[in-house]
Order: structure tokens, then sequence, then C-alpha cells
């Protein structure tokens, strides 16, 4: 608005209206869609002036369903359950097979400082719940021997981990530690874990949506903006 209270219009310039009101912009739109009546950006014109603001899904940004009932995401979470649930169930297997289940006494390279007495004796306390195939590093918890009440997350073995992605494959770029095991248990570890069937299966499609998809798109999420 300038000083006199007159507004001008950045779409032709002249005075007396605004962009929102311009009947040059409105029949240039009008002719655009009638050339082309997949003209998106003439389309959104339109569909902006009926007020009736289209709302897209903020995963796959298709129309006529939400996040909560998308299809697509539906599936990439259930897809991503089946490769978490293999990946859970192959690091149990795979820890056991060397001889690390619950109890087992190690010598580990890798630790936090808080733990690190005895020159890094540790005990194997269970595997960390929070573990999933995207954070493959981190899924076995270690206590102190002088301080048992002290566990923490500590990084995987380097021969578990190699067996564990030829097995069911791993997104790359995760490094284990070397470990030694001096006294070796077959405990397993699924008692230290809450609802270790869930657990065992990948995790809730709630937990799994909330944890991995929460800030996700499908790969198709700027495609389908023209999509209707
Ligand atoms: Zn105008
Ligand atoms: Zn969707």
């Amino acid at each position: 608005m300038s000083w006199n209270g007159t507004v001008t219009c950045k779409h032709c310039w002249q005075e007396g209206h605004n962009r929102r009101g311009c009947p040059k912009l409105k029949e240039q739109m009008a002719q655009r869609l009638a050339e082309d009546p997949e003209d998106w950006r003439a389309k959104r014109y339109f569909e902006k002036k009926q007020g009736a603001k289209v709302r897209r899904c903020t995963y796959c940004n298709l129309k006529g369903h939400n996040r909560a009932t998308c299809p697509e995401l539906k599936g990439a979470v259930s897809e991503w359950k089946y490769k978490n649930s293999n990946w859970r169930k192959a690091i149990i297997e795979e820890l056991l097979a060397a001889g690390l289940g619950v109890g087992a006494l190690i010598k580990h390279a890798d630790l936090p400082w808080r733990i690190t007495e005895q020159k890094n004796l540790v005990m194997v306390a269970g595997v960390n719940p929070d573990a999933h195939i995207n954070q493959p590093y981190t899924a076995l918890v270690v206590q102190g021997i002088i301080k048992p009440t002290e566990k923490s997350p500590a990084k995987m073995p380097d021969g578990v981990l190699t067996k564990v992605y030829e097995k069911v494959g791993l997104p790359g770029g995760y490094y284990g530690t070397s470990v030694t095991v001096m006294s070796e248990t077959k405990n397993c570890h699924l008692r230290t874990i809450p609802n270790h069937e869930e657990w065992l299966q990948g995790g809730t499609a709630k937990w799994i949506k909330k944890e991995i998809f929460a800030d996700k798109q499908s790969d198709d999420f700027y495609e389908n903006k023209y999509k209707d």
C-alpha cells in the first residue's frame, strides 16, 4: 500500500487491486487451463481461489488420505519391520554362537570411560532394547565388574557384526570393535528385553512410525506434487 492508501498489483502494476484480486492474472490462468487442463500452476490458482486448500499426505504428497492412513507409508513400515526383525534375530543368534550370552566375561577394546576399570574387563548384560537395524553398532549392553550397577551400550564385536551382515545385510558404514571372550555363556539375551516377542518381530507399527519414519517422506514425494 502506498502513502495515499492505494494498493498496486504486483502482477499487472495497476492500482486499485492486489495480485490476489487481479482480473488480468485470472484471465491468463483461465487461458492456460483451457490450453492445458494439466497445468498445475493454473490448477492451483483456481483451487486456492475456491478456498479449497487441497490437503496432501505428508508422507507421499498425494491427495485423498493423510499420513495416518497412507498406504505407501504402511507398506514401508511393514517392510522395515520385517528387515529389523531378521536383523534382531540374527544379532541374538550370532552373539550366542560367539559365546557372548548374558554373563559372559569379555575384554572390550572400546568402552565408555565410566565402566573401563580392570583393563576393560566387563560382563555382557544383554542387548540394547533400543537397538535396531539403522543403529546396529551398539546392540550389546555390558556392565562393569567392580560396579555392576553401571550398564552401558557397547560397540558390537567385529566378528559378530560381519556374520550378521552376511546373514541379513546392514545399511552399511558400521564398524564393530575387537572383543576377547574370557569366559563364554550361552544364556540368551531375550529375557533382558521387555516384550521380547514384539521386539523380535521388529517392533510395533506405532513405534516404527514414530522412531524411524517420523521425519521421512516417500521417494516420490516431489514427483507426486503434480499428481491428482
Ligand atoms: Zn493486476
Ligand atoms: Zn500418503
